[in-house]
């Protein structure tokens, strides 16, 4: 199957723009459901998204988790279980929210900054995700101001 990796990447089309490969792209990617777990399993999320590419990202932080990661709305994502297990870590402009599981301390998922009502998810934390065909585009957070 061919893989567009430039369409996802600009501006919102207009909806009544006649786009073949947007067309060919919407039957291709449908929404697939994701369980994710921390390692402990005392956080439990899921995922209902269409995965069109992966991130890493160079900020301070995320080089130290070294995590793939994958951006998905608020309304896409249900936290299952762990409320009571998740710290929350904060730092530079407070913006974003970053979760780690405190008994077993690893990373599950985070609120974005510049985009706050997206998470984005640990793909190493959710069970048969195939991430081999998905692009991964490395995103600059440490040139954030
Ligand atoms: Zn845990």
């Amino acid at each position: 199957m061919a893989r567009i990796k430039k369409s996802f990447s600009g501006p919102t089309k207009h909806k009544h723009q006649n786009n073949s490969i947007n067309d060919v792209l919407t039957m291709s990617k449908t929404k697939q459901t994701y369980s994710g777990n921390c390692h402990c399993g005392a956080v439990e999320f899921k995922i209902l998204t269409t995965v069109t590419e992966l991130t890493t990202c160079d900020c301070s932080i995320c080089i130290r988790k070294n995590a793939v990661m994958l951006k998905v709305h608020e309304s896409e994502f249900e936290l299952i279980k762990g409320a009571d297990s998740i710290t929350e870590y904060q730092f530079h402009t407070a913006t974003a929210r970053h979760y780690f599981c405190n008994v077993c301390g690893i990373y599950p998922f985070h609120r974005k900054r510049v985009t706050p009502d997206y998470y984005g998810i640990n793909i190493g934390c959710l069970a048969d995700f195939q991430s081999t065909d998905v692009p991964v585009r490395e995103t600059n957070g440490s040139k954030m101001k």
